[in-house]
C-alpha cells in the first residue's frame, strides 16, 4: 500500500499538535512534530539542537535546509513506512516543494491538508495557557487541564511551559506564520487537498471534523 501523509496547518496554538496525535493514533500512523524533534535535539543538546535553539527562541524558523534535512532522515525511517502526519512541516513553499519531492521518492503523496481556522486573538490565550508534558502530550490550563494541576495525566512527569509561549513571542511568530506559512494555504488548495477545518470548536469536535474530512479523501 502506497504510504499516506496528512500535513497539519494552521497557525501557532490553532491545535495541529493535539490534533496530529489523535488523528495519528485513529489511523495508526506516525505523528512527525518538528517542534518536538527540535527540542528532542535541544534537550540531548545536540549541535542541532543547538543551532535550532537561537531561531526558536526568537520565534523565527530554522533555516529551510537544515528543517528538510531533519525530516528527510526522520521519514525514511521503518516506522514512517505507512506514512505519517506531519505537524508543524513544511512552514515554508520552499519546505512544501521539498516535501513533494521527498514523498515522491518514498512513493507517497500529500493526501489531505486540514487547515485549522482560529481567530488570531484566540491564539495568545491558548498559548499562554499551554503546559506541555516532556513525552510531548498538550494540554491548558482551562481548555484541556490534567487531571492534577501540572502532572501529566499518562506518565505523572511534571509539565512545562514553552520559553517561546511568552506573549511578545508569540505575537512574532504569529506574523511570521503570516508572511511566510499562509501562502501554503493557497499552494494546497491548488493541489485539491486542502479541508478548511473551524478550530474554534472543542477538541473532540474538531477531531471528528478532521477524520471526517480524512475519510471523504
Ligand atoms: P499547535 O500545535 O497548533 O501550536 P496545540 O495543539 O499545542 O497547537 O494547541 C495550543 C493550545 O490550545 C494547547 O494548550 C491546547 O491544549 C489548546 N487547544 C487545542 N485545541 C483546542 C480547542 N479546540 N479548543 C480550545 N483549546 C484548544
Ligand atoms: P512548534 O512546536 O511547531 O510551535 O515549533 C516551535 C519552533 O520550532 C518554531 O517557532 C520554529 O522556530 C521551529 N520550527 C518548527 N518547525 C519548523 C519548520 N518546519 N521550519 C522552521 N522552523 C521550525
Amino acid at each position: 500500500m502506497a504510504p499516506m501523509y496528512i500535513v497539519m496547518l494552521g497557525p501557532p496554538g490553532a491545535g495541529k499538535g493535539t490534533q496530529a496525535k489523535k488523528i495519528a493514533q485513529n489511523l495508526d500512523l506516525v505523528h512527525v512534530s518538528t517542534g518536538d524533534l527540535f527540542r528532542e535535539n535541544l534537550k540531548n543538546e545536540t549541535d542541532l539542537g543547538k543551532l535550532a535553539q537561537q531561531y526558536m527562541n526568537k520565534g523565527e524558523l530554522v533555516p529551510d535546509d537544515v528543517t528538510v534535512r531533519m525530516v528527510e532522515e526522520r521519514l525514511s525511517r521503518p516506522d514512517c513506512e505507512l506514512g505519517a502526519v506531519l505537524d508543524g512541516f513544511p512552514r515554508t513553499p520552499e519546505q512544501a516543494e521539498a516535501l513533494g519531492d521527498l514523498l515522491e521518492k518514498l512513493g507517497g503523496e500529500v493526501k489531505v491538508v486540514p487547515y485549522i481556522k482560529v481567530p488570531d486573538e484566540d491564539l495568545v490565550e491558548r498559548l499562554s495557557g499551554r503546559w506541555m508534558s516532556p513525552s510531548g502530550r498538550v494540554y491548558h490550563e482551562k481548555f484541556n487541564p490534567p487531571k492534577v494541576k501540572w502532572i501529566d495525566d499518562v506518565d505523572g512527569s511534571e509539565l512545562y511551559q514553552r520559553e517561546d509561549d511568552k506573549p511578545e513571542t508569540v505575537r512574532h511568530r504569529i506574523e511570521v506564520y503570516n508572511q511566510q506559512t499562509a501562502p501554503l494555504i493557497d499552494y494546497y488548495r491548488s493541489q485539491e487537498v486542502l479541508v478548511e477545518i473551524d478550530g474554534t470548536k472543542p477538541i473532540e469536535e474538531v477531531t471528528d471534523d478532521i477524520m471526517k474530512a480524512i475519510e471523504e479523501a
